[in-house]
């Protein structure tokens, strides 16, 4: 059997440091397993374009492993090429970057480590919170470039407390997040999802459901992105969505890059609709050298808080991840039930309304 896994390249970094697992160094740790079982074993990077290593191989693999970090995009071409392929893997949380309408058509399975790293992703999203609202990044760079101004960058600095912060998805991730905010003594915490949040959670945290994603941004200093990428998200934050936000408020995504619309936000920073924007997902992955999310800023010089995206794969997260995969893994070669939490699109239908409510 033949299972190919698209990875990141780690180089010396993942040479030096073993707990880098979701590296094509590394290969999840699998490689001897897999080897023992007599089981063929691709691992790369490449995954772009018809001569990549990836279209070459997906044609005969039975079982495909990817990860959000370096997406391997298998869309619905593909997986008409790939005539022996049953089960996607994705080695951490977050499965848009697969054609999941066209598995649930092909009856190719799609499983995600569940809550792998929904806890790394939750302390991010805070720490781009603080960071926004302090203005620790200009901050910083005056240190670095040899410059004491206090008032350059304190004239733009606040507090968390007292301010009104709001998730858009309030799944594993928001919720966590929320959680981690209470401490800080918000004003309120607002929540837009189509789930309800079963009432003991949501008095737990103190949290308040509003109707739509509208009302939500109107009313918040702070926005999160926390849902996934689907159909009904793509592109949710554009021109009209931020025109409706609170001049002046920081928005955090650590969800997925294209929920944003790239030239919509870089606009909404530079005329200070927006006074921060931070997050380490990308419309394109990895992101080209010219992205404008790279170096826009406010009219200040800040409020920019972008990072490669790592949210999800600190070496703790690695290595629930890359246990979690070769459980589902196991399970499949051993025809053994998956955990139900994990399963994104079982035989021919979704498991899950998390992408969508189809
Ligand atoms: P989850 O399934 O537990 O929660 C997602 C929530 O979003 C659900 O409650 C769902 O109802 C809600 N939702 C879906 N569509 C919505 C919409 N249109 N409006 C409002 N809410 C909507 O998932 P999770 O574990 O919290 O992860 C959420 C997402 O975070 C993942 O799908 C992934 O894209 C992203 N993520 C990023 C990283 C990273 O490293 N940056 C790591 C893990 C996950």
């Amino acid at each position: 059997m033949k299972v190919l896994a698209v990875l990141y390249n780690g180089f010396k970094a993942a040479i030096e440091e073993p707990r880098l697992l979701g590296t094509v160094e590394n290969k999840l740790g699998m490689d001897k397993w897999l080897a023992a079982r007599g089981h063929e074993f691709i691992v790369t990077s490449s995954k772009e374009g018809p001569n990549s290593d990836f279209e070459k191989h997906i044609v005969d693999a039975e079982v495909l492993i990817t990860t959000p970090f370096h997406p391997g995009y298998l869309t619905r071409e593909l997986m008409e090429k790939a005539q022996n392929l049953k089960i996607c893997i994705t080695a951490g949380v977050g499965s848009d970057h697969i054609d999941l309408n066209a598995a649930v058509d092909h009856k190719i399975q799609v499983l995600e480590v569940s809550g792998s790293n929904v806890t790394s992703v939750a302390e991010h999203a805070v720490m781009s919170m603080l960071l926004l609202v302090r203005n620790f990044v200009p901050a910083h760079e005056m240190i670095e470039r040899g410059d004491w101004q206090v008032s350059e960058v304190a004239r733009n600095a606040f507090d968390l407390e007292g301010k009104v912060i709001g998730t858009i998805g309030a799944g594993r991730i928001g919720y966590r997040i929320m959680q981690r905010l209470l401490p800080f003594n918000p004003k309120e915490l607002l929540y837009y999802d189509y789930h309800e949040i079963p009432p003991e959670a949501e008095s737990a945290v103190n949290c308040k459901r509003v109707g739509t994603v509208e009302e939500l941004v109107s009313q918040c200093d702070i926005v999160t992105v926390n849902c996934p990428l689907h159909e009904g998200t793509r592109g949710m934050i554009n021109d009209r969505l931020l025109s409706a936000f609170k001049p002046g408020a920081w928005l955090v995504n650590t969800a997925r890059g294209a929920i944003c619309d790239e030239q919509a936000v870089a606009k909404a920073l530079a005329r200070g609709q927006l006074r921060g924007y931070a997050g380490d997902v990308w419309n394109v992955q990895p992101a080209p050298k010219d992205h404008p999310w790279r170096t826009m800023k406010n009219p200040l010089g800040g409020g920019n808080g972008m990072v490669p995206h790592y949210s999800g794969t600190t070496l703790d997260a690695q290595a629930r991840y890359a246990s979690g995969t070769k459980t589902i893994l196991e399970n499949y070669l051993d025809g053994k039930p998956q955990a139900h939490q994990n399963i994104i699109v079982g035989a021919g239908k979704y498991e899950t309304t998390s992408y969508g409510l189809h």
